[in-house]
């Protein structure tokens, strides 16, 4: 799916991150040379470490909101700076709109002024509760602007009309990735997420906590299969005049989800039930047929795989052996890409 393209000097703030550490290092594999830049908010050296090792990787700490001058040109910038979770971009909701705001207007000035490609990570939540389902991108979204999700949830919709608007006026090359909820390896275990918090949990013989009645709905991408997207739609020769989705459509209740884990750690404890976050969406599942058309991509890991692999890394993260799990009986949900 991936053409390989000459080395160039690739940006990627946020790149200490989750999602961020597994686009260096693919970038790295590919032979580019990648500078990662990030403030460690959410990020770790740990996702990072090995990456030290190669001589083409070069780390800076920084904060996206302050001005940025790099001393060597880049050729592409990837944006993934901005906590993701809602504890994390809920604990300092000010700076997380201005992370997204401020953040990614300073490192569209800096492709502009290197002539670089420029590659947002923007987000699902910009259809907020959305009304129609699957979530197509020209649907416009159903955000509350000032709930306590907005800061991330707006942040990251004026970050995509700051993209639309350096490439109307300055020319800047944008692509825009609206990126459903991704998991695997390198996910922080406390940063609040429904699969880190389960498969956490599971592992540590804690109840599994199911917000509401667990009906509602996601969709989980594994994060190889997300890198290649947004890989993929920075590569793509002419730049799409719109977001793309990138997500798996497979969609799945939490109810559903929790039963995966416990086959897959049949020592969790039973399961407690929370109220609902405010805002929290009901239904979550991309449309990908943009991605599958423009960039023939499309996700190939399917939750059956893509979640033992995340818990067999969090069973070693956590210095825990992972139980055997239970095989007998047909599995409670099909195995779906
Ligand atoms: P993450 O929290 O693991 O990574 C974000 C990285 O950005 C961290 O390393 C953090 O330290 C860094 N960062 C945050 N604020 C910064 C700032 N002001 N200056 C410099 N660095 C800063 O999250 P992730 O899951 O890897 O998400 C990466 C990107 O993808 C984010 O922009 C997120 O909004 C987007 N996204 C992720 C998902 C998902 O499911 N993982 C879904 C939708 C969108």
């Amino acid at each position: 799916m991936l053409k390989r393209t000459a080395q160039m000097t690739v940006l990627v703030a946020g790149g200490a991150g989750f999602v961020g550490s597994h686009l260096c290092e693919a970038l790295l594999r590919q032979g580019h040379r990648v500078i990662c830049l990030d403030s460690f908010l959410t990020g770790s050296m740990e996702n990072v470490q090995a990456l030290c090792n190669f001589r083409e990787f070069r780390l800076v700490r920084q904060d996206v909101i302050e001005p940025i001058r790099l001393s060597e040109a880049v050729q592409r910038v990837y944006n993934l700076a901005s906590p993701a979770s809602p504890p994390q971009y809920q604990a300092d909701p000010v700076h997380t709109m201005m992370t997204n705001v401020v953040g990614t207007q300073n490192l569209l000035a800096l492709a502009e002024a290197h002539g670089a490609r420029f590659l947002q990570a923007s987000t699902s939540e910009v259809y907020g509760d959305p009304e129609i389902h699957p979530q197509p991108e020209d649907y416009r979204g159903n955000v509350n602007c000032t709930g306590s999700r907005a800061c991330y949830d707006e942040g990251k919709r004026a970050g995509e009309t700051l993209c639309f608007d350096y490439r109307r006026r300055a020319r800047v090359d944008v692509r825009v990735a609206r990126i459903f909820n991704t998991y695997g390896p390198h996910m922080r275990p406390d940063d609040g997420r429904i699969v880190s918090n389960l498969l956490v949990q599971a592992l540590r013989g804690e109840p599994l906590t199911i917000y509401g009645t667990g009906e509602q709905t996601r969709s989980f991408c594994y994060v190889t299969d997300l890198v290649v997207g947004l890989m993929a739609l920075m590569e793509t020769a002419e730049a799409p005049d719109c977001a793309i989705n990138l997500g798996n459509p497979g969609e799945f209740t939490v109810t559903q989800l929790a039963a995966l884990v416990r086959r897959l750690v049949p020592t969790a404890g039973g399961v407690v039930h929370h109220p609902l976050p405010e805002d929290d969406p009901r239904r979550r599942r991309p449309d990908i047929e943009r991605a599958r058309r423009l960039l023939g991509w499309e996700p190939r890991v399917p939750l059956s795989d893509g979640l033992p692999q995340t818990a067999a890394w969090f069973a070693r993260h956590l210095g825990q052996a992972l139980p055997p799990p239970v095989r007998a009986g047909r599995p409670s949900v099909p195995a779906r890409t």
